[in-house]
């Protein structure tokens, strides 16, 4: 495919930055990951049946999505829920875990709370620098009689190591889970993430890869785990209202499901402009020094929906909470992602802590950068070349005024 884009990007004048004088880049501040635009006459639509028949929850949208969910992602069973923090909430209290579960601390701390809300102890494991995603063998040396179950997260979509993590599952007996949070539309080894481990659980927050404003979906191929999870989510109650367990609240909405239900027609154009995305990105960083686009999946297709790059602020002369600094200056709302880890986050400052070198490297190094529909192939190009001019430029930039004059305000 022709991008247009074998020139570099170009260089400005570290003056023309905004953060030390420039005019901002961007007139309209571009953040990471707004929600994708939905298919508004479709939505609009379905909203309408929805006040015509009265069925704002337990009506047939839910069911609608949830079957095409299943379709999409090949597994058997999808139970909708409110999102996917309740999600993993109603999983591991249905399962009736206790004790410990090994996770990652690299992951958005909804995955280490959803466990410690349960009464669950989280076990902080470390991660691979190079796939970001847990590390086998660190989880293995975390392995003891109190596991509960290993949770793994499919970092920024692209899968874990998932046959490793099925083998020391079998070998210890214990329920493989993941948080597909970041997953929809990836696959490992050629099928998609949502039939994998025991049952995996996706969001659909304005961040991710389509939004049901709030929701989530819990995938599994475990049909008793699937119905145990629909009772569960609905007060305890089957078919026929009548209360069979212990339960609570975690039903997905009508209005939720008809958003859900509006995007489907639009994951094509999603996948295609996000993928599009990514190529400009690493066309407009090609070759700058010191920063690097994460692009890990050699297993699978990923839906490119987070652009995530990783500074070497040694090589790159500049720290990453500078760059932030700059591109946040241009308007251009790149972010850094789960820092400091969870293990470091005030609800788990008191747990068993184990050296996590990767996780507090990876916490240090990472920035997301801004994607999906909204953002177009020229917003691309002025990104790169802000991150361009800021590091070619890193010996000359004047920090020390900078500082001096913010703290004289
Ligand atoms: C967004 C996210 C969640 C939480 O999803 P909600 O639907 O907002 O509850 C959990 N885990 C990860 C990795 C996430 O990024």
């Amino acid at each position: 495919m022709d991008l247009g884009l074998s020139a570099p990007s170009e260089i400005r004048a570290w003056k023309d930055l905004a953060l030390f004088g420039g005019e901002p880049a961007f007139s309209n501040y571009l953040y990471v990951n707004r929600p994708n635009p939905v298919n508004r006459p479709e939505l609009f639509e379905r909203i309408g049946q929805m006040l015509d028949s009265g069925w704002l929850s337990n009506g047939p949208f839910v069911l609608e999505f949830e079957e095409k969910v299943a379709q999409f992602l090949e597994v058997r069973h999808c139970v909708a829920v409110t999102n996917a923090t309740v999600g993993l909430e109603l999983l591991v209290r249905t399962l009736g875990l206790r004790g410990e579960v090994i996770v990652p601390s690299y992951t958005f701390i909804a995955t280490a709370l959803a466990l410690r809300w349960m009464g669950l102890t989280p076990v902080f494991c470390d991660v691979d620098l190079v796939t970001h995603n847990l590390d086998p063998l660190d989880v293995a040396k975390r392995i003891n009689p109190s596991t509960a179950a290993i949770l793994g997260v499919h970092l920024w979509g692209h899968p874990c190591d998932i046959d490793s993590l099925t083998t020391l599952a079998k070998q210890y007996s214990i329920p493989l889970l993941f948080d597909a949070a970041h997953s929809f539309a990836c696959t490992y080894k050629g099928k998609r993430i949502g039939g994998f481990g025991q049952a995996e659980v996706f969001s659909f927050h304005a961040t991710k890869f389509f939004s049901t404003g709030e929701g989530g979906i819990i995938s599994t191929n475990d049909a008793s785990l699937a119905k145990e999870l629909r009772k569960a989510r609905n007060f305890g109650m089957n078919e026929k209202r009548m209360v069979l367990r212990e339960g609570t609240n975690a039903k997905m909405s009508e209005m939720s499901a008809a958003m859900g239900l509006a995007a489907f027609s639009s994951i094509p154009a999603f996948l295609a402009q996000n993928r599009a995305n990514s190529d400009c990105y690493g066309a407009a960083l090609k070759d700058v020094a010191g920063i690097r686009l994460h692009n890990c999946n050699p297993c699978g297709v990923n839906n490119f929906q987070y652009i995530v790059a990783e500074l070497d602020e040694h090589r790159a002369g500049i720290g990453r909470d500078q760059l932030l600094r700059i591109l946040n200056a241009e308007h251009c709302m790149a972010r850094s992602y789960f820092h400091p880890g969870c293990h470091r986050e005030t609800p788990f400052e008191n747990s068993i802590q184990y050296e996590l070198p990767n996780t507090d490297k990876l916490a240090a190094r990472v920035l997301v950068l801004p994607n999906g529909m909204t953002v177009a192939k020229e917003d691309i190009q002025k990104i790169g070349s802000i991150i361009r001019s800021a590091i070619v430029q890193a010996k000359e930039l004047p920090w020390q005024s900078l500082d001096l004059a913010g703290k004289s305000l």
